[in-house]
């Protein structure tokens, strides 16, 4: 498990100012919601933790290393995406293994992972199938399981349920939260869905136009929004 401090995260696309100065401290353990409109910058800042984007200004630490060198495989981070392209010539087992192996894993070790995850995930009877033999809810939860057998400290999740029908999103609301439990990794979600950030954050950040409006616990965010923006977004009217 591993904290996560950014402080003055700055982002500019062709001198468009996207991110303006973030300030965020994630406790070990924490699962911590990101929600905020359509182009607030939640997947730029997803992308710079995950080192997949550099920041303008400003650091990222997770764990307490400052990782401005350190390159994504070497962050302890697991990053799962709204679309989870999986290898369509491989098996269940063999998508999730995919990445342990080229990493050199043992074949025993990168078995008991996946053998691991798979049950964590209720998809141990699907191991030997191919990803177009699963449905949806399932396809997404093998994307959530080479997250989850690369033992990251921290998993960043951008959108992870944003293609699948209400009833299906609803359970794997649940089984995030499960899952959150039973690993006690740091997580942080992102999402534009109200429901979500409420049920599953720890503490939700409310972005807007590339700053922070206001960070909280779905209690204090629903019962003392700090402005007529975070109201709207998730307060209660009034
Ligand atoms: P969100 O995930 O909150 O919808 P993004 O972080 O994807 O927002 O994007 C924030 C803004 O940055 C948007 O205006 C988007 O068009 C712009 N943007 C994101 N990535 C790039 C890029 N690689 N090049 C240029 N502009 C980008
Ligand atoms: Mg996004």
């Amino acid at each position: 498990m591993a904290s996560v401090r950014l402080q003055g995260i700055t982002k500019q696309f062709d001198g468009n100012p996207v991110l303006k100065g973030i300030d965020l401290d994630i406790a070990d353990g924490e699962f911590v919601v990101l929600v905020g409109p359509s182009g607030c910058g939640k997947s730029t800042l997803l992308r710079i933790v995950a080192g997949l984007e550099d920041a303008g200004q400003g650091s990222v630490e997770i764990g307490g290393r400052e990782c401005r060198d350190v390159e994504p495989a070497k962050r302890g981070i697991a990053m799962v995406f709204q679309s989870y392209a999986l290898y369509p010539h491989m098996t269940v087992a063999e998508n999730m293994g995919f990445a342990l192996k080229l990493a050199g894993q043992p074949r025993a070790e990168v078995q008991a992972r996946v053998a691991r995850a798979a049950a964590i995930l209720q998809i141990g009877h699907l191991l030997e199938r191919r990803p177009k033999a699963l449905s949806g809810g399932q396809r997404q939860r093998v994307a959530i399981g080479r997250a989850i057998v690369r033992q990251p400290d921290v998993f960043l999740f951008d959108e992870p349920l944003s293609n699948l029908d209400a009833a299906l999103r609803g359970q794997t609301r649940v089984e995030l939260a499960r899952l959150h439990r039973e690993l006690g990794a740091t997580m942080i979600y992102v999402t534009h869905d109200q429901v979500e950030a409420m049920t599953l954050g720890q503490r939700i950040v409310v972005l807007n136009g590339g700053r922070i409006e206001q960070a909280g616990t779905p209690l204090e965010l629903y019962e003392r929004p700090v402005n007529q923006f975070v109201a709207g977004f998730l307060g209660s009217p009034r």
